[in-house]
């Protein structure tokens, strides 16, 4: 089973994926636990280029590219062969994160982004995909002090995200769950662990 979390910064996607990766742990799943940008070596050393910039630094489509190359070694690497092992493969962030950031945000396209990163990927799209919903001034305020070139940017372009998975969710709902980032993490985290069980036939 392949499980993504997605949303705005300061949504509580590892907070939310730890807490579900202990829940499975407990029913006796063997979890592997991952993200992206940075999810292996190669990633890492992607995720210094996107974060560590000044503005300006990484062009859109360059920033684009580099996402997808961080995805396409991710899956090869460490997603498929989780997988292919049995476990079930947590996720801070997949394809939506482009689709939102650098398709909606950006404005380089939903469908060519999407294409980019399906190709990346060849083909690999989660069972479930969780989006945690959670209004840009909000998650600044969550996110409390800003390390990185990428949080810099300003509530409009958090707005043109959050609108960007909302609009994913929307076409596609039987792979989404949506739920409101606002609530209490327990709440949250229980809605995600029903989920899951269904898909699990628990
Ligand atoms: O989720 P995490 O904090 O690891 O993401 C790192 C940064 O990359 C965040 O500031 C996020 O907004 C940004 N990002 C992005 N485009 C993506 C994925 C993440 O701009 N496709």
């Amino acid at each position: 089973l392949f499980v993504a979390f997605e949303g705005g910064d300061g949504a509580g996607k590892s907070t939310q994926s730890g807490l579900l990766g202990a829940w499975l742990e407990r029913q006796g799943y063997a979890v592997r636990h991952t993200r992206e940008p940075g999810g292996t070596e190669l990633g890492r050393q992607i995720r210094e280029l996107l974060l560590h910039g000044e503005d300006g630094s990484v062009s859109p489509r360059a920033e684009a590219l580099l996402f997808a190359a961080d995805r396409a070694h991710h899956v090869a690497s460490l997603v498929r062969p989780a997988l292919e092992q049995g476990e079930v493969v947590l996720t801070d962030r997949y394809l939506d994160s482009s689709v939102a950031y650098q398709g909606a945000a950006r404005a380089l396209g939903h469908e060519e982004v999407r294409e980019l990163s399906l190709w990346a990927v060849e083909g690999l799209v989660p069972d479930l995909t969780v989006l945690l919903d959670v209004p840009a001034e909000l998650g600044r305020e969550r996110r409390g002090e800003v390390h990185d070139r990428l949080e810099r940017e300003a509530d409009d372009f958090h707005d043109r995200v959050r609108r960007g998975f909302l609009d994913l969710a929307a076409r596609e709902p039987g792979r989404y769950l949506v739920v409101d980032a606002t609530r209490p993490a327990e709440e949250i985290a229980a809605t995600v662990a029903a989920r899951v069980g269904e898909l699990l036939g628990a």
